[in-house]
C-alpha cells in the first residue's frame, strides 16, 4: 500500500476522483482548479481510511509523514503555519465519502487552537470573544469524536451542561450574550473537564491533534449512524470515507462575515433562482443547531450587494461546468467570499425534472444526459399526493413503503367500519390499519386515504391492491403491534387508537402521528415533456398491469401501451357477484354450475368490453382466473367458529353446516402450490371457458364500434407442456365457436412462466404458446421457495444480515431467478423466433429490474398505472447505458 498516494493536495485531484477523494474532496479539487475561492487544503484518501480498518484501527506507517508534506504545502501557500504561536493556521477536518451522508460522520473545526495560539491569536484579532469562543468549540468537538467513550463523559451533551450551568451562573439567556471572560472560564472549565474524564490533559501538540482528528473520521465510517444509513440508502460498507482537511476561514470574526447554504436553483420547485439563506457573524453550526433563524438568500443582496452578486457569479460558473444544479456551502471573512463545498443538489422529483428540461432548453446539456441524471423512482413524487414541502413532522414508525403517496386521516381498524366512514360513505378521511389485509379488505382499502398493516411485504395482498389503485400504504410496519380487539395499534410507549389522526408516507414507509398537510403535486408540461424524450430513446414497450376501465384509462394517461396483466378474478370479488361466484363454486352439479356461471358470463363480457374500449386498439394480455377457489369462500376458522358459537347456544343452521363441509372439503394445506392457475381450468374447464367467451365477446362488442381490439388470452401457472396443450385445445374450441358466431378476431393464446419447471422447458412450451409473460412473483417464490405472503418475516435479517443483497421479491435475483428467466427466453425464441416476451410480477416496475429486462430482449415490461412513468424512464435508461443499441420493439 505504501506506493500508493494517500494524500493529496487539492489542486492534485478533479471531480472525476469521487472513488478516491469522497464527493467532497474531489469537488474541493475541481473548484481548486477552476479558479473559485476554495480555502487551501488537501484530501486523505478513502483507501487509507479501509487500510486503517484493516489494520484493526492502526494509522498506517509512513502515513503521517505524509499528511505534514502536505500540510507544508497549505502552509506555504496561505503563510501561516499549524501550532505556530506568531500567527497560527487554523484548519478544519471533515469526512465525506463518493456518496454524501449528510452529518452521519464526524467533522472537528478550529484545530490548531491551544493556550499558546490562543493567545496570538487575540493579539492578530483584538477579538478574544471570537477566539474563546472558537476554542470552546474546538475542546468539545475533538474530545466528543475522538475522547469520548462509553465509560467517560465527554459526549457533546456533557460539555453543553456544563457551558448551560454556567450561562445560569452568569444569568446569560442566550449564547450572544456570553462574554469573551466568560468563554475564558468555560475554556478552563472544559480543559479540567476533559482531564478528569479522559486521564489525560487536552493535547496542546496540533500534530497529536490532527492525528486524533482523522482518525476519529476514519472510526466514524463505522458507527450505528452511518451503518443505518448505508443499509438504507444501499450505499457498500467497503468504500471508507475520505477526510479533507482545509484552512479555516470565519464567518463568525465580526459583522462584515457571514456563513450560509444556496442552491443555484429552488430545489423544491426547479424555478431558475438562487435558493437558501445566511446568517452574519455566524459559523455553520450555528445555522443548523437553530440557535438563530438565518435570513433568506435574497436578503444579501441588499444587504450586501458586491458579496450577493459574487455569489451569484459563482453559482452560474458552478453550474456552467458542472451542467447540473449545486448545493453549495458558503463564508464570508471579513467580506471576502469563499466556497466551502459545492455537490449536486438534492431535489424534489418535480424539481428535478422542471430542472432538467431547463437545462435541456438552456443548452447546457443534451436530452440523453437530462434522461441519464434522474432516479426514476424520484418521479412517482409527480404522481401522488405528498406531504407538503417544509412540514415538519417525526415518524413514530417505518415499515415498507408498499403504495407511494402521502395520506392522513382517522385510524380505523376494521374495513367495514372504514368503508361506512371513508369515501363512499360518510366521506371522513380514514386510514385502514390491520395486521395484514385479505381480499375482503378491498372494500375497506378503496374507501380509505391510506392502509397500515403490520405485517407482509412488497407484494403481499395490501401492496398489490395498493399500488394497483394508487393507495398510499405502509406495509410490513413490524414495529407496531395492532390490536383488533381493542382497536388500537402501539409503538414503544405511543398508542393511537380508533379515531385518532394519523399519517402515512407510503413513498418512505413513514408512519406518523397525528396531521401533516397532505398536497397534490402539479403534473407540469415539462413532465409530459422529458417522458416523450424516454419513449424516443427506449426500446423495450410499457404496459399496464390493470383489471378495470378507470385503472386502464388512468395507466395511458401515464403512457402504457396497452395491458400486460389483467387479473380477471378481481372482478369476482365485486359485492354484487360474489354470491354468484360463491353459489357457481358450491354449485353440486354441472347443470347448476353453468346456470351461475351463465350469469357471471354477462358481467365478464360487460367489464372485458369496457375495458377494450378504454384501450382504444392497444393489445390486452388477459389472465385467466388464478387463485385457489377457497379465496372467493368465507374463511374454514371464521365457519368453525360461527357453527360451534350456534351449537352452544343450542341452535343450528343446516345451511352453514352445509357449507362448513364444503369448505372443508376444499380445504389445502398449502393453497399456493395447490389447486390454482391451469390447474384448476383442468379440473374445472367450465369456468375459464365461460371467462374466453366473455372475452373474446367483449372485444367482438367493442369492434363493432370500430376500435381495433387484440385479445391475447393467458393461461396461468403453467409447468409441463401438457398442461398447456390440454387447457389451450378446450379454449381454442371455444374460441372457435365464438369466432363462428361472432365474426373473426385476432386473438393469441399465450402463457405465464411463474414455474422453473416451465422455464428450463420453454421451448416445449413455445410451441403451444404465441407469447410469454414472466410472473416474476410466484418465479421468485418457487425459485427460493420463500412464501411471498409471509417472507417478510426472515427477508429483513436476511438484508441485514447481508445474507442477500436485497428483497428478491422487490427487485429482480439476476442470478437464480433472472438465469430461469433467460433460459427461457433462449429456448423460448429457438422453437418460436418470434415469441412475444413480457413480464407482469410486481418486478416489471422496479428499475434494476427493468434493466435486466431489456438486456434480456424481452419486448415489454408491465406494471401498475402509478409506475408506468417510472417504468418508461428506466427503460429508456436501459437502453442509454448499453449504448442505445436494441432491439426493435
Ligand atoms: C406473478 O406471479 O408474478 C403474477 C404476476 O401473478 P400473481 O401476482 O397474480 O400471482
Ligand atoms: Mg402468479
Amino acid at each position: 500500500m505504501a506506493d500508493t498516494k494517500r494524500v493529496w493536495l487539492f489542486e492534485e485531484g478533479n471531480a472525476t476522483m469521487r472513488d478516491l477523494l469522497g464527493g467532497k474532496g474531489a469537488n474541493l479539487a475541481e473548484m481548486t482548479n477552476i479558479g473559485l475561492p476554495v480555502p487551501p487544503g488537501f484530501v486523505i484518501t478513502t483507501a487509507t481510511c479501509n487500510e486503517y480498518t484493516k489494520l484493526g484501527g492502526k494509522m498506517p506507517e509512513g502515513f503521517i509523514d505524509e499528511v505534514k508534506v502536505a500540510l507544508a504545502a497549505v502552509e506555504a501557500k496561505i503563510g501561516k503555519k499549524l501550532g505556530d504561536p506568531a500567527d497560527p493556521l487554523l484548519v478544519s477536518v471533515r469526512s465525506g465519502a463518493k456518496f454524501s451522508m449528510p452529518g452521519m460522520m464526524d467533522t472537528v473545526l478550529n484545530l490548531g487552537l491551544n493556550d499558546a495560539t490562543v493567545e496570538s491569536l487575540i493579539k492578530l484579532t483584538d477579538n478574544p470573544r471570537f477566539v474563546y469562543d472558537s476554542y470552546r468549540r474546538f475542546l468539545m468537538m475533538l474530545s466528543d469524536v475522538a475522547f469520548s467513550s462509553s465509560t467517560n463523559h465527554l459526549s457533546k451533551h456533557h460539555f453543553e451542561h456544563i457551558f448551560y450551568d454556567l450561562k445560569t451562573k452568569w444569568g446569560a439567556k442566550s449564547d450572544l450574550e456570553v462574554t469573551g471572560e466568560q468563554l475564558k472560564e468555560l475554556c478552563e472549565n472544559y480543559k479540567a473537564h476533559i482531564k478528569k474524564e479522559a486521564g489525560h490533559e487536552f493535547p496542546q501538540d496540533v500534530i497529536a491533534q490532527l492525528s486524533a482528528a482523522v482518525e476519529a473520521v476514519f472510526k466514524s465510517w463505522n458507527n450505528d449512524r452511518a451503518i443505518l444509513y448505508r443499509r438504507r440508502e444501499k450505499i457498500s460498507d467497503d468504500l471508507g470515507t475520505a477526510v479533507n482537511i482545509q484552512a479555516m476561514v470565519f464567518g463568525n470574526m465580526g459583522d462584515d462575515c457571514g456563513t450560509g447554504v444556496a442552491f443555484t436553483r429552488d430545489p423544491s420547485t426547479g424555478n431558475n433562482e438562487v435558493f437558501g439563506e445566511y446568517l452574519m457573524n455566524a459559523q455553520g453550526e450555528d445555522v443548523v443547531a437553530g440557535v438563530r433563524t438565518p435570513m433568506p438568500i435574497s436578503e444579501l443582496k441588499t444587504q450586501n450587494p458586491a458579496i450577493y452578486q459574487d455569489f451569484s457569479d459563482i453559482c452560474g460558473r458552478l453550474e456552467n461546468h458542472y451542467k447540473d444544479m449545486q448545493d453549495i456551502e458558503f463564508t464570508i471573512e471579513h467580506g471576502k467570499l469563499y466556497i466551502l463545498q459545492c455537490r449536486s443538489g438534492k431535489r424534489t422529483g418535480p424539481s428535478a425534472v422542471k430542472i432538467a428540461v431547463d437545462m435541456v432548453n438552456e443548452g447546457r446539456i443534451t436530452k440523453e444526459v437530462a434522461l441519464a441524471r434522474i432516479n426514476p423512482e424520484l418521479l412517482d413524487q409527480c404522481l401522488h399526493p405528498v406531504i407538503k414541502p417544509g412540514a415538519k413532522f417525526t415518524a413514530i414508525a417505518k415499515g415498507l413503503p408498499a403504495g407511494p403517496g402521502a395520506a392522513t386521516g382517522i385510524a380505523i381498524f376494521d374495513a367495514q367500519r372504514a368503508a361506512e366512514l371513508g369515501k363512499g360513505g360518510e366521506g371522513k378521511r380514514v386510514i385502514l390499519v390491520r395486521a395484514d389485509t385479505s381480499p375482503d379488505d378491498l372494500k375497506g382499502m378503496l374507501a380509505s386515504e391510506g392502509v397500515l398493516t403490520e405485517r407482509g411485504g412488497m407484494t403481499s395482498h395490501a401492496a398489490l391492491v395498493a399500488r394497483g389503485f394508487g393507495i398510499p400504504t405502509v406495509a410490513g410496519c413490524s414495529s407496531i403491534s395492532v390490536s383488533d380487539a381493542k382497536r388500537e395499534f402501539t409503538i414503544g410507549g405511543v398508542t393511537v387508537k380508533e379515531g385518532d389522526p394519523i399519517s402515512l408516507n407510503g413513498s418512505t414507509g413513514e408512519v406518523i402521528a397525528g396531521t401533516v398537510e397532505v398536497v397534490n403535486p402539479e403534473m407540469t408540461g415539462e413532465f409530459g415533456t422529458f417522458l416523450g424524450w424516454a419513449d424516443e430513446v427506449r426500446k423495450l414497450r410499457v404496459r399496464t398491469n390493470a383489471d378495470t376501465p378507470e385503472d386502464v384509462a388512468l395507466a395511458i394517461s401515464f403512457g402504457a401501451e396497452g395491458i400486460g396483466l389483467c387479473r380477471t378474478e378481481h372482478m369476482f370479488f365485486d359485492e354484487e357477484r360474489r354470491p354468484i361466484v360463491q353459489a357457481m363454486i358450491l354449485s353440486d352439479s354441472d347443470e347448476e354450475r353453468k346456470k351461475y356461471l351463465d350469469e357471471l358470463l354477462k358481467f365478464q363480457r360487460h367489464d372485458f368490453e369496457q375495458i377494450f374500449l378504454a384501450l382504444k386498439g392497444l393489445p390486452a394480455t388477459i389472465r385467466l382466473i388464478d387463485p385457489p377457489l377457497h379465496e372467493f369462500l368465507p374463511s374454514l376458522e371464521s365457519l368453525i367458529e360461527e357453527t360451534a358459537t350456534l351449537k352452544a347456544q343450542g341452535k343450528s343452521d343446516p345451511a352453514k353446516d352445509d357449507l362448513l363441509v364444503k369448505v372443508r372439503s376444499m380445504h389445502e394445506i398449502n393453497p399456493m402450490m395447490g389447486l390454482r392457475g391451469c390447474r384448476l381450468s383442468i379440473v374445472f374447464p367450465q369456468i375459464v371457458e365461460m371467462q374466453t367467451r366473455a372475452i373474446l365477446e367483449g372485444a367482438l362488442a367493442a369492434k363493432k364500434t370500430g376500435i381495433d381490439v387484440h385479445p391475447e388470452i393467458m393461461i396461468p401457472l403453467v409447468g409441463h407442456l401438457n398442461e398447456l396443450k390440454t387447457v389451450r385445445a378446450d379454449l381454442e374450441r371455444v374460441a372457435k365457436e365464438v369466432v363462428a358466431e361472432g365474426g373473426e378476431i385476432d386473438y393469441q393464446f399465450g402463457t405465464m412462466i411463474e414455474i422453473p419447471r416451465a422455464a428450463l422447458t420453454a421451448d416445449k412450451i413455445a410451441t403451444e404458446a404465441a407469447f410469454f409473460s414472466f410472473g416474476t412473483n410466484d418465479l421468485t417464490q418457487m425459485t427460493f421457495g420463500f412464501s411471498r405472503d409471509d417472507s417478510d418475516k426472515f427477508l429483513k435479517p436476511y438484508v441485514e444480515q447481508k445474507i442477500l443483497p436485497g428483497d428478491p421479491f422487490e427487485s429482480i435475483d439476476i442470478d437464480g431467478v433472472g438465469q430461469l428467466m433467460q433460459i427461457a427466453v433462449e429456448k423460448g425464441r429457438s422453437t418460436r423466433p418470434n415469441l412475444k416476451l413480457g413480464i407482469c410480477g410486481e418486478h416489471g416496475g422496479d428499475p434494476n429490474s427493468i434493466a435486466f429486462c431489456h438486456k434480456i430482449g424481452l419486448n415489454y415490461v408491465s406494471c401498475s398505472p402509478f409506475r408506468v412513468p417510472i417504468a418508461r424512464l428506466a427503460a429508456a435508461q436501459a437502453n442509454l447505458a448499453d449504448g442505445g443499441s436494441g432491439r426493435d420493439r
